[in-house]
């Protein structure tokens, strides 16, 4: 709600200064102020739109999920951009999972957003590895890329909202903020590692969902 309430008077005065601009003479000194100031609301908007974006992922319906299918339609997703990336793909997904109880566009939230962060780590391309297995009544989910890691000072701040190191105009800090909501709420664990130059990994746990055993 209060997302909405921001947009509306930022597409306002994002208006407001197009117009203005249109009036000025192009190399009038006074460009260059409302240049910013557009560029800068349009930022805004984009950071509101994201926390419209994901609050919005198909409301909060939860269901019996497998990990694979859910994994298998978020790459389909993403294919091209990683192959416009040079990024190859290593999927290792175990057959067969135990299901998770879970909601479907929140889950593809969740690999969206760690398998956009590893393109953005391997700008020269590389190797993406999405593997699932099944352990001790619970799922695991790894994300893995050999791009240009994370330096250990930053470890514990990439789930804080709005810790970017990208560019103003490529990350907003939000992704993995919202990607640790997302585990939590379906009681789950994400962890990472990584080595500057190597490559990361995270680490995702949920729980299974236990089958009833009927004994006879
Ligand atoms: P954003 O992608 O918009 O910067 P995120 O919350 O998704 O925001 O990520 C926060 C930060 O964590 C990134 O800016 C980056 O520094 C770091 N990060 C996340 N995933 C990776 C990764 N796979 N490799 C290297 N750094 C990463
Ligand atoms: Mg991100």
């Amino acid at each position: 709600g209060v997302a909405h309430e921001v947009n509306t008077p930022l597409a306002v005065i994002t208006t407001q200064a197009q117009m203005l601009a249109r009036q000025l003479e192009p190399n009038d000194p006074r460009t260059r102020t409302l240049d910013k100031i557009i560029k800068q609301s349009f930022r805004a908007s984009e950071i509101v739109n994201n926390l419209l974006k994901f609050s919005r992922v198909s409301g909060s319906e939860f269901a019996e999920l497998d990990l694979n299918r859910v994994i298998r339609e978020t790459v389909s997703l993403v294919e091209p951009m990683l192959k416009a990336s040079r990024i190859s793909l290593n999927a290792q997904f175990t057959p067969a999972l135990p299901a998770v109880y879970g909601n479907s566009g929140k889950l593809q939230q969740v690999f969206m957003n760690l398998i956009m962060n590893a393109r953005d780590a391997m700008p020269r391309g590389g190797e993406l590895t999405l593997a699932t297995e099944a352990e001790n009544g619970s799922v695991l989910v790894e994300v893995a890329d050999n791009g240009v890691g994370i330096p250990s000072e930053h470890l514990n701040k990439i789930f804080d909202p709005f810790f970017t190191t990208k560019s103003t105009s490529r990350g907003t800090g939000l992704g993995l903020a919202v990607t640790y909501g997302i585990i939590r709420e379906h009681a789950g664990q994400i962890r990472v590692e990584s080595a500057v130059g190597r490559g990361t990994t995270f680490r995702l746990e949920f729980p299974a969902v236990r089958k009833e055993v009927n004994v006879t």
